[in-house]
């Protein structure tokens, strides 16, 4: 039997930190988090020296942007065939948004990604760094392909997973939004593998034209116009309360510079759970037939990931709707998008 090979990639974050005179930032590199760990827990495998792209010690992932996911991805890509799994440790800030976007770059994938964090540093007597990082690595360990977060015992499809706490005081800081996380031990028991027998198709070019826009009570409609008039927005996702849409002079706005911009706007409800269906309510109708695409059973993290990733793609506006309301690798659910395309595509006749 071959011996099998983990590919580390760490990015830094909570998990790499230490206090300093400024505040907590990463210090420590992959091998001293792996001095730390359980020896035992490595068995037949192999984890071989990390790849760093930051710097040995990594960086805060608040401070990531678009280049620095390709980055990780490029990695994965250009140690793909003498690995058999890889693990990202990584900031909690931004991981959701790393991870999902590293399921679209690496479609297909047919070997496990896990990424991870921690809510407390290894100076704090609670930490999760060890914990964190044995279950990236037991999880790493399976045959079960795809991006996947590992965090608190738990296992979370990359595309579900939206940080649901800043980890003040509880190690919890990942859900998946349709509540299926999966134990640790039941994932190294069953078959999870997500796109098992799919041709990979790795690709990690991104468009950066796109933002994320939260409409509330005091939005004013024409600095809403002079900010879209002043970017170069080709896409934004907008936070609404609901699945109503919003006010409608602030959907009128959307909708005029969405048409006047060959530009997309996508409604998603604060809810980190549920599904944002336009079609439902009056006022979510009348978004609806404004142009406005409805983010229906996908995470924040995951629209975000998948609009960066295909709205350069070629096939213009019509390919990227017919893309956005495609299940690409379980970021949507396709029944709920078949019946919302019926409802719609009645009220679309009607307008
Ligand atoms: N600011 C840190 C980061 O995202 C927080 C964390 O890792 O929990 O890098």
């Amino acid at each position: 039997m071959t011996t099998q090979r983990i590919l580390p990639i760490h990015v830094g974050g909570t998990i790499a930190s230490a206090s300093s005179d400024t505040g907590f930032k990463p210090k420590l590199s992959f091998a001293d988090l792996l001095s730390r760990i359980d020896k035992g827990l490595a068995g037949d495998r192999l984890i071989v020296q990390a790849q760093s792209p930051f710097g040995e010690c990594g960086i805060d992932s608040a401070g990531m942007q678009l280049s620095h996911i390709q980055k990780v991805a490029e990695t994965v890509c250009s140690n793909y065939d003498q690995h058999d799994a890889f693990i990202v440790t990584h900031g909690t800030d931004t991981l959701a948004y790393t991870a999902s976007m590293l399921a679209f770059m690496l479609q297909g994938i047919q070997k496990p990604v896990i990424v991870t964090g921690a809510q407390k540093t290894l100076e704090d007597k609670s930490s999760d760094v060890t914990g964190n990082l044995e279950t990236a690595l037991l999880a790493a360990s399976t045959p079960n392909s795809g991006v996947w977060v590992a965090f608190n015992g738990k296992i979370i499809k990359a595309v579900r997973a939206t940080k649901i706490d800043i980890g003040v005081d509880y190690l919890d800081a990942f859900a998946s939004n349709l509540r299926d996380e999966i134990t640790i031990s039941a994932f190294q028991r069953n078959d999870h593998a997500v796109n098992r027998g799919q041709v990979e198709t790795f690709n990690t070019e991104v468009s950066e034209a796109l933002d994320i826009f939260s409409l509330t009570h005091t939005t004013n409609p024409a600095q809403l116009r002079r900010y879209l008039d002043n970017s170069d927005l080709k896409a934004l996702i907008v936070l609404i309360y609901g699945m109503s849409g919003h006010r409608e002079e602030l959907m009128t706005v959307l909708s005029h510079w969405a048409a006047e911009n060959q530009a997309i706007v996508i409604a998603k409800t604060h809810s980190p759970y549920g599904s944002t269906d336009l079609s439902k309510y009056e006022l979510g109708v009348k978004a609806l037939q404004m142009g406005i695409l409805s983010a229906l059973d996908m995470t924040l993290e995951t629209i975000y990931a998948k609009t960066c990733c295909f709205i350069n793609k070629s096939g213009g506006l019509k390919e990227f709707r017919r893309q956005f309301y495609s299940n690409i690798c379980g970021e949507l659910d396709e029944s709920v998008s078949r019946k919302f395309s019926e409802k719609s595509n009645y009220w679309l006749s009607t307008s």
